[in-house]
């Protein structure tokens, strides 16, 4: 049996102000198990930071229920302890590395998150150290953050979350603004620290290739829940996708193609790894009888 490590029950969301009240998020519920790496897509205002913000109580729910291992975070009697230890196990990165990164130097950056947590300080040694070796910057340490890349600081971001070693990291398009080379360092941090550490992570993306990695996704759209399932079921549905402003991996995109095409394909492909296994089977078969 998994565990649950994430539900939320009607879970919505408004923006108040004197003039405005804006329902961003509206009776979502999602399940997220432990060690399960999850992706949540939707386009731009869908709902996917609101989300985000509100799992690690940066927002409280306007209506709704949210459990994270198990405790109620919703429940009003949450004290400062309870925030404390739901901010030591549910960590977040964010999309722009700049915002992220307060000290002059990498360690001292990673350093950050554990010395609020009150660890001892030889502890915290050992524990910047082996979160830089595990992101690939421990020869950085000494370095000033400002002088890396963007993807170098989002990995820098990273290791400060894996010093608190949480059981959940939630990344809200932390690839967004990164070059192709930072893009993929981050997401191989990303899949490492799942596959790993067991790291349960919740992945904010508006790109279809980072989605297709991951275990399952959940679909936002105008604030409401529009799909869940894994990358297969959920790019089966190509046409729902564009209608919300979102598209299918390319090497699906391509695979739909061929189909509408006439030419038989046994079953769909995620990945680029599987869409040449089905080319390969196309180009021994042939083109199917029309
Ligand atoms: P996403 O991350 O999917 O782009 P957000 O969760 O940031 O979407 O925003 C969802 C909706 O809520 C958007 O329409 C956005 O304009 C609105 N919104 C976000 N933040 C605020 C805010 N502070 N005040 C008012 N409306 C907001
Ligand atoms: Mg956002």
């Amino acid at each position: 049996m998994q565990k649950t490590f994430i539900k939320t029950e009607n879970l919505s969301y408004r923006y108040d102000d004197e003039l405005n009240s804006f329902p961003a998020l509206k009776n979502v519920s999602v399940e997220i198990y432990e060690g399960e790496f999850v992706a949540i897509l939707g386009h731009n205002g869908s709902g996917k930071s609101t989300l985000a913000k509100l799992l690690n109580m940066i927002l409280i729910p306007t209506d709704g229920k949210i459990y994270i291992d198990g405790k109620d975070i919703t429940d009003e009697n949450m004290t400062d302890a309870d925030l404390m230890d739901l901010r030591k196990k549910v960590g977040m990165v964010f999309q722009n590395p700049d915002n992220q990164l307060v000290a002059t130097r990498v360690e001292d950056d990673v350093a950050f998150g554990p010395e609020n947590l009150g660890i001892k300080s030889e502890d915290i040694r050992v524990r910047v150290d082996e979160a830089l070796k595990y992101v690939g910057m421990y020869e950085y340490a000494k370095h000033e953050p400002h002088r890396l890349s963007g993807g170098q600081k989002q990995r820098v971001a990273i290791a400060g979350i894996i010093a608190m070693m949480p059981k959940c990291i939630i990344f809200d398009e932390s690839t967004a603004m990164l070059d192709p080379v930072g893009r993929r360092d981050v997401m191989d941090a990303i899949i490492k620290l799942n596959r790993e550490k067991n790291i349960t992570v919740v992945m904010i993306t508006h790109y279809m290739e980072e989605a297709a990695l991951a275990d399952r996704i959940v679909v936002l759209d105008d604030g409401k829940k529009l799909m869940e399932g894994t990358p297969a079921e959920v790019f089966a549905r190509e046409a729902e996708l564009v209608e919300c402003g979102l598209s299918v991996p390319q090497c699906t995109e391509l695979v739909h193609m061929l189909a509408r095409d006439g030419y038989k394909l046994d079953g769909d492909c995620v990945t680029l790894d599987e869409c040449a296994d089905l080319l390969e089977e196309l180009l021994s078969k042939g083109k199917k009888d029309v």
